[in-house]
C-alpha cells in the first residue's frame, strides 16, 4: 500500500493506493471520523455490484445506508444536489456522520459538493473508481455541478477526510475511459517531470494492460504532481493553471462536439496537448525535438486517432470561436499555457493570444 499526504496550513489527509486498499475501509472509519453513527454510501451505478456488497459488509458495525447513482454530465446537477440532501436529512444525517463517493469524477464532484454544504461540511470520504478520477478529479478538493450555462460553474473547494485508490476498480473499466485517465497522467509527467515521462515511454503500454503494478507507481507519480500543483494554489488564482496544460483547446473540442460521448474528456486532452505543443513550437517556445518526443508516445499506444480530426487548417480553426468561453480567459485573449520542453510549461499569464493571431498561426500548425 502506498500512502501520500496532503497538507497546507488549514487541512491535511491521506491517498492510499494499492490494490486492495479497501480492505482497511472501516479501521480507517473509526481513526478519521470516531463519532460516526451513520454512513451514506453513494455509489456509481456502473461500478460492480460486488463492491457495493464489499464495502457494505466491511462498514457493518455502522448504521450504513446505499444508494445507486447514475452518473452523466445531465445529472451533475443541482437537481440531484437536492435529491441528495433531501434524503439526508430525511435519514437524520448529523455533520459527524460520513458520506463516502465510490465512482468516477461525476459521482465524486456531485457527492464531494452535496457534503460540502450539508449542514455547511459533513464528513466525505472519497473512493474514486476511473482512472480518471484516481489521478485527478479525486485530488485537490474542487467539487460541483454543471448549469444550464456551462461545466462546473457551480461548486465549492472542499477537502475530504480521507482518499482511498483502489485499482482493483478498474479490471471493469472500459479502454476508452482507460485512455482518458492516462491522457491526465501523460500531461502530469509533461508539466513536471521528464524522468516520469521517460519511465511512461516504456510503461504506458502496461498502464493500458492494467498491470497492478505500473499503474500503482503511475497513479501515485500523478497524483504527486497533482498535489504539488494544488498545494502551491489550494484556490487556483495562479500556479495551478499549469494543469491546464492542453485543456484550452480540448475545452473547445468538448464544447464544439456538445460533449458527445464519442469523446471522452481525456481523448479531448490528448487533442489539447499536441495541439498546444505545435503552438508552442510555431511561437519557437519549444523545439520540434519535443513535439516528436511526445508524438512518438501516441504513435507508440494508438493513440493518434484523438488528434487526426485537427490536422488541416480548415478544421483546426473551426475551433477557435469555441476558445472564447474558457475559463483561465479574463479579457478577449486566451490565455494559453504553452510548453518549453518535457518537464517545463511556460508561466500562466504569460502567453495570452489573440483570435486574429490564433488564426494566422492554424495554418503553421498544421503544417507540423
Ligand atoms: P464518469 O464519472 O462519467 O465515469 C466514466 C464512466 O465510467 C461512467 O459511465 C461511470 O459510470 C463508469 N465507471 C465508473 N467506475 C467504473 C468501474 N470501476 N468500472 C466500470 N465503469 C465504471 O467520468 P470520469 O472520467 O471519471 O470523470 C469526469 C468528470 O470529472 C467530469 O464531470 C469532470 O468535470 C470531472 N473532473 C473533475 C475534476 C476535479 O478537480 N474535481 C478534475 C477533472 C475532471
Amino acid at each position: 500500500m502506498q500512502k501520500i499526504k496532503y497538507k497546507n496550513q488549514k487541512k491535511s489527509y491521506s491517498i492510499l493506493i494499492g490494490n486492495g486498499s479497501i480492505n482497511n475501509l472501516s479501521r480507517n472509519v473509526s481513526h478519521l471520523c470516531p463519532k460516526t453513527k451513520k454512513i451514506a454510501l453513494i455509489v456509481d451505478a456502473n461500478v460492480p455490484k460486488k463492491f457495493k456488497k464489499i464495502l457494505k459488509n466491511k462498514l457493518k458495525t455502522y448504521e450504513t445506508i446505499s444508494f445507486d447513482f447514475s452518473p452523466s454530465e445531465k445529472s451533475k446537477s443541482l437537481n440531484k444536489v437536492n435529491y441528495f440532501l433531501n434524503l439526508l436529512s430525511s435519514k437524520r444525517f448529523n455533520r459527524s456522520d460520513l458520506v463516502i463517493a465510490v465512482g468516477g469524477g461525476i459521482t465524486g464532484d456531485v457527492v464531494g459538493f452535496v457534503s460540502s454544504i450539508y449542514k455547511r461540511g459533513i464528513n466525505f470520504i472519497n473512493i474514486p473508481t476511473t482512472l480518471l478520477a484516481q489521478v485527478d478529479s479525486s485530488i485537490g478538493g474542487k467539487t460541483g455541478v454543471n448549469s444550464i450555462y456551462g461545466k462546473n460553474l457551480i461548486g465549492a473547494f472542499y477537502q475530504p477526510k480521507l482518499v482511498i485508490i483502489d485499482t482493483a476498480f478498474l479490471l471493469s473499466l472500459p479502454k476508452k475511459e482507460m485512455i482518458c485517465g492516462y491522457a491526465e497522467i501523460l500531461k502530469h509527467s509533461i508539466i513536471k517531470d521528464k524522468k516520469f515521462f521517460s519511465w511512461l515511454q516504456k510503461n504506458t503500454k502496461n498502464i493500458l494492460l492494467k498491470k497492478s503494478k505500473e499503474l500503482i507507481f503511475a497513479i501515485k507519480k500523478s497524483c504527486q504532481i497533482k498535489l504539488f500543483f494544488v498545494n502551491k494554489d489550494v484556490s487556483e488564482k495562479n500556479i495551478r493553471m499549469i494543469l491546464n496544460y492542453g485543456h484550452t483547446f480540448a475545452h473547445a473540442i468538448e464544447v464544439k462536439n456538445n460533449y458527445s460521448k464519442s469523446i471522452t474528456h481525456g481523448e479531448a486532452v490528448l487533442s489539447g496537448m499536441m495541439l498546444e505543443t505545435k503552438l508552442s513550437l510555431v511561437r519557437k517556445i519549444c523545439s520540434k525535438n519535443t513535439l516528436l518526443e511526445i508524438e512518438k508516445i501516441y504513435e507508440e499506444n494508438n493513440l493518434t486517432y484523438t488528434f487526426k480530426n485537427y490536422l488541416n487548417s480548415k478544421k483546426l480553426s473551426e475551433l477557435l470561436p469555441y476558445l472564447k468561453n474558457d475559463k483561465k480567459n479574463d479579457d478577449e485573449k486566451i490565455n494559453f499555457i504553452l510548453l518549453k520542453r518535457i518537464g517545463k510549461t511556460t508561466n500562466p499569464n504569460s502567453n495570452k493570444i489573440s483570435i486574429n493571431n490564433l488564426k494566422k498561426y492554424c495554418k503553421a500548425i498544421s503544417q507540423y
